[in-house]
């Protein structure tokens, strides 16, 4: 049988948490099943009181099926869950009774984090979120093995184990920069240029001591370094780039709703939505999907939205990008098991394409609601929008995302789209 983890905390230290039942997480997410959730769902005879199956199969796993709009069939009208309302709240599918805490186990330990899909996460509503690892473990341990068997230790970069102590110390020094008292632009633009220059460089003689020294050099040259080159606006291709990353993270097209599309067509139209990504002209409707996201957006109004962190509310602003940065780092949600088993390098570099993503998502939304300028709600939606796939989607582990990275890492591409979501001018 396998050693069970410790369960390390949170060390972000401001983040809050408890569950304020606004059944958000309930009209969102596709809730897959585990035997054991199958087991309890049969003997609660739903199938007899809704007159249809509740479980459907999809791609050979099973989930809870959804309505016409998407939520869980479970969901009451009052945002109340039916199982859970009937039966506690042990007897709901693990994944529901988890939700958002993540584990991400290592060699040595299983990393708790917290999801910003949640509303009272992004929020910072609730209790102190340090001090909730007994409740993540008994959740755990009521069926989720993985979370709590230990899994090899992320990579520093594409072939090359990490060895004792290199991913702490990169993981402590981008916390410091993430807390600086440099202004929030010139933090993620920092960021970005750390990312591009360790994807850049021959990490096989800076192994040890001399990885702590690498780190503090480049970080020791921040910001005067991003200020030593002009850099230009993205180019077409790039901002190509980045929209193809939005889109394979808002994408949300509910197979497994009541009355969804056969598999052919919606897969012509998640084609033709992912054209008009592409090519992203000026005029063309941003392509949304019912009742998930704001209608009413152009490509064009998106681009002209002032940058992110230029608009009012830029205190609260700061405070959600930097806790929200730091909760992915230290729950381990950057590299290793908590994202897709990436070395620590190339966590930080996709980590970059989330950010630029991020200010991307704000700007849409505040133009899909006649706002002149990014709102303290407009940033808690996109972190929400772009969080909600970290380290789930199995597709942002794939050759597109990868080639998207590849690209955005020549030419200063990853720094060009960054700055042209955070930047102030
Ligand atoms: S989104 Fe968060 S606050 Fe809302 S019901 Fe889900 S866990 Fe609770």
């Amino acid at each position: 049988m396998p050693v069970q983890l410790p369960i390390l905390p949170l060390a972000t230290p401001n983040q809050r948490y408890s569950c304020h039942g606004c059944g958000s997480c309930c009209r969102d997410f596709s809730v897959q099943l585990r035997d054991a959730d199958l087991q309890r769902i049969e003997s609660q005879q739903w199938h007899t009181e809704l007159g249809f199956d509740p479980v459907v199969r999809f791609r050979g796993n099973r989930y809870l099926r959804q309505r016409a709009d998407g939520g869980c069939v479970f969901l009451e009208p009052d945002g109340k869950c039916r199982i859970h309302a009937r039966h506690g709240f042990s007897e709901k599918p693990l994944a529901c009774q988890m939700f958002p805490y993540t584990l991400s186990p290592d060699a040595h330990a299983s990393r708790l984090g917290v999801s910003f899909a949640c509303g009272s996460v992004t929020a910072n509503k609730g209790d102190l979120f340090r001090g909730q690892e007994a409740e993540a473990l008994r959740i755990a341990l009521r069926g989720i093995p993985e979370a709590l068997t230990a899994a090899p230790d992320a990579a520093l970069a594409r072939g090359m184990r990490s060895q004792h102590g290199e991913l702490d110390s990169l993981e402590r020094r981008l916390v410091r920069w993430i807390d600086s008292a440099h202004p929030l632009h010139i933090r993620i633009d920092g960021l970005g240029w750390m990312a591009q220059s360790l994807a850049a460089a021959r990490l096989a003689s800076v192994r040890g001591d001399r990885w702590n020294e690498l780190l503090d050099i480049l970080l020791g040259a921040l910001p005067d370094e991003l200020s030593m080159k002009a850099l230009q606006a993205p180019s077409i291709r790039q901002l190509a780039m980045l929209r193809g990353a939005v889109f394979a993270r808002t994408e949300d097209p509910k197979p497994l709703a009541l009355g969804a599309p056969s598999r052919a067509r919606a897969t012509l139209q998640q084609f033709i939505r992912s054209m008009q990504w592409q090519r992203g002209r000026p005029n063309a409707l941003v392509p949304t999907i019912d009742g998930v996201w704001p209608r009413g957006a152009r490509f064009g109004a998106v681009d002209a939205m002032s940058p992110a962190i230029g608009a009012g509310d830029a205190t609260e602003i700061d405070e959600l990008v930097t806790r929200w940065l730091r909760a992915r780092l230290e729950g381990g949600r950057v590299w290793g098991s908590g994202a897709y088993g990436w070395s620590a390098v190339d966590g930080v570099v996709a980590l970059m394409l989330e950010v630029a993503a991020v200010g991307w998502v704000a700007r849409w939304h505040a133009a899909a609601t006649g706002a002149r300028a990014v709102t303290l709600a407009d940033m808690q939606a996109a972190v929400g929008r772009i969080d909600r796939t970290a380290g789930r989607a199995p597709w942002l582990a794939g050759a597109a995302e990868r080639w998207r990275i590849a690209y955005l890492l020549r030419d200063d591409g990853m720094r060009r789209v960054l700055r042209a979501q955070w930047s102030t001018g």
